[in-house]
């Protein structure tokens, strides 16, 4: 619908389009052949986007966003409605994927919104379901807890700066100081 409504805009229209449905915007950016209704929607926007100018945004659903809230009324209204549409069975091979995809979804806006963790964030900010080891070493530089200053300032040690002066964190060593840098 409001790809829609951008198609009856003028030229040099700004807009942004907020969806809570992630899978949704990746499907759209995705240029492979997609599903009968997304290749619908993606005509919309590629005839959208020849007029306007629009970004595609995601926003996190249910936290009271009137735009949001409008638009699930929409989307209930549409489901209730008594006409059935041909559903055609998906194979177990189709779902298993699509449900992967839709958990590596959560668990990444988790990974993004959460308060906690911001300097393993920094150097992972994409989750995978890769299962990597890592040498203990290289794990206290990617969560911090290791001999930084910065980590054990509540402990043992005194203060949280280098020798240098900056703070003691991981990411400093790595890149900054020059005791450590070879
Ligand atoms: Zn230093």
């Amino acid at each position: 619908m409001a790809l829609e409504f951008c198609c009856t805009l003028s030229v040099c229209q700004k807009i942004h389009i907020f969806s809570d449905s992630r899978s949704a915007l990746q499907e759209l950016q995705d240029p492979k052949n997609s599903n009968e209704h997304f290749r619908k929607i993606k005509a919309i926007y590629k005839k959208a986007t020849d007029t306007v100018w629009i970004r595609l945004h995601w926003i996190k659903a249910h936290v009271g966003y009137e735009g949001i809230e409008m638009a699930d009324i929409q989307a209930k209204e549409s489901t209730s409605r008594p006409e059935v549409d041909v559903e055609i069975p998906k194979s177990e091979g189709t779902l298993k994927s699509t449900l992967r995809r839709e958990l590596l979804y959560q668990w990444q806006d988790r990974w993004i919104l959460t308060k906690k963790g911001s300097h393993t964030r920094k150097l992972l900010p994409e989750v995978k379901c890769l299962t990597t080891l890592f040498h203990p070493k290289v794990v206290q530089f990617l969560t911090g807890h290791g001999r930084f200053p910065f980590y054990v300032r509540f402990g043992k040690s005194q203060s949280n700066t280098c020798p240098c002066g900056k703070v003691g964190e991981p990411l400093h060593y790595i890149l900054e100081s020059d005791n450590t840098k070879d």
